[in-house]
């Protein structure tokens, strides 16, 4: 099995996927592109604009690596190995982040699982003085102004809830300020955009995990599920949705990805759709050699069950396999698109940092983000409009989703 998929791997990669730019050969033009150079402009409209990342996966790096340890995995010391510390996070400007409370859907208890990862949430952020757990819009601006980074609650898939409102309804109360709908696996009332379809979009319990959610104030995130849950979604929601880390199909045919049709719904519903820096939902050339990746490693960690070794032959096997890794123009290129479909109030940032495997040049780590602003300026976009981009779009949804909340509260009363 592994001989005949590196056998199509490397026939594969051999016509166009290989990152090294082969001489004369038809490597994606786009990787030509000169590396972004950042100006004292873009520096100083960066680190005064409020940015807001939409998703990373630290918690599960502290869960997998220490065993849930905040403080073992002090992240005021440098930590080369993940994409985020905290010089790193304060070189990348970043005002808000919305930290991944996630559990796979394999994991035999992922109730408990996801409460675990919400309360290791909220001791990260009550461990740094640095940060401070936000609740409302207001709280982002106010932890802003006040020159710490304010950490959110994203909670990464549905089976969170084990099919109970009660329990969608705790998790607001502990803090959680969106939910993924799905995961990468169907739940019995939400279909997966990385499952075969069995519901066709939303169940009718799934309606109402969206309008529980819209009652609550808590984001529905599209992230995740298919393309036919996020038009049901649509159909149901009364506050504007996110996708808080999702690229654009159109430039990169990923089912992860948000096509046209949902972007297009977008200025009716106020949602906004923050992009994915994970090089397979990006890079439309590459969109099918990551996936063999994926696939290899698979492969791989079952033939070797020892730790060590698995990573020894990976990491060989990815030397020899090289893929194209994308550079910071394809996230703006995913920006470019955005706006022109749905319109430059719907788009938004939700990196994946220390979720993904492979990133764009450019945008390696947390402290990159400024490149962003660069070529949005380079490419003439207003101030205004790199503002909106990099956090006001999602602080006004998350707004909006607020008075949705409070007028259906009191529509009920
Ligand atoms: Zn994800």
């Amino acid at each position: 099995m592994i001989a005949t998929l590196l056998f199509l791997f490397l026939s594969w990669a051999g016509s166009d996927g290989m990152a090294q730019e082969p001489a004369g050969g038809k490597a994606p033009a786009v990787s030509k592109r000169p590396p972004v150079v950042l100006s004292e402009q873009a520096l100083r409209l960066h680190h005064q604009a409020l940015l807001v990342d939409g998703h990373n996966d630290l918690p599960w790096q502290i869960r997998s690596r220490a065993g849930g340890r905040v403080e073992a995995l002090d992240i005021r010391r440098p930590r080369p190995r993940l994409h985020t510390d905290m010089e790193r996070l304060r070189a990348g400007g970043i005002g808000a982040q919305f930290w991944s409370a996630f559990a796979p859907v394999s994991h035999p208890q992922p109730v408990v699982a996801f409460q675990e990862q919400i309360d290791l949430i909220r001791r990260m952020c009550a461990f740094y003085p640095e940060f401070e757990l936000a609740l409302t819009a207001a709280d982002i601006r106010r932890i802003r102004r006040e020159g710490k980074i304010a950490g959110l609650i994203g909670v990464e898939g549905g089976h969170a809830i084990g099919n109970s409102l009660g329990v969608l309804r705790n998790l607001y109360a502990l803090g959680a300020r969106y939910m993924t709908l799905t995961h990468s696996a169907n739940l019995d009332w939400a279909d997966s955009a990385t499952d075969e379809p069995k519901l066709g979009g939303l169940s009718p319990f799934g309606e109402d995990v969206v309008r529980t959610m819209n009652r609550l104030g808590m984001l529905v995130d599209i992230s995740h599920v298919s393309a036919e849950t996020m038009a049901d979604v649509l159909k149901v929601a009364q506050a504007p949705v996110i996708a808080s880390h999702s690229s654009a199909f159109a430039l990169a045919p990923h089912p992860r990805n948000v096509p046209d049709s949902i972007l297009a719904q977008l200025p009716q519903n106020g949602g906004v759709i923050m992009v994915n820096f994970y090089t397979g939902y990006l890079v439309g050339e590459v969109v099918q050699a990551l996936e063999e990746v994926k696939k290899v490693r698979r492969e791989l960690r079952q033939r070797y069950p020892e730790e060590e070794e698995f990573r020894a032959q990976f990491a060989a096997w990815r030397a020899a396999n090289p893929v194209e890794s994308g550079t910071v123009h394809h996230v703006v290129d995913h920006i470019d698109h955005i706006a022109k479909v749905a319109g430059i109030d719907h788009v938004g940032l939700g990196s994946d940092f220390d979720g993904i495997s492979q990133l764009p040049r450019q945008l390696q780590d947390v402290s990159m983000f400024p490149y962003i602003t660069q070529e949005m300026l380079n490419r003439g976009y207003s101030e205004t409009d790199i503002g909106k981009v990099l956090g006001l779009n999602l602080l006004r949804a998350l707004e909006q989703a607020e008075q949705v909340a409070s007028s259906l509260t009191e529509a009920a009363k």
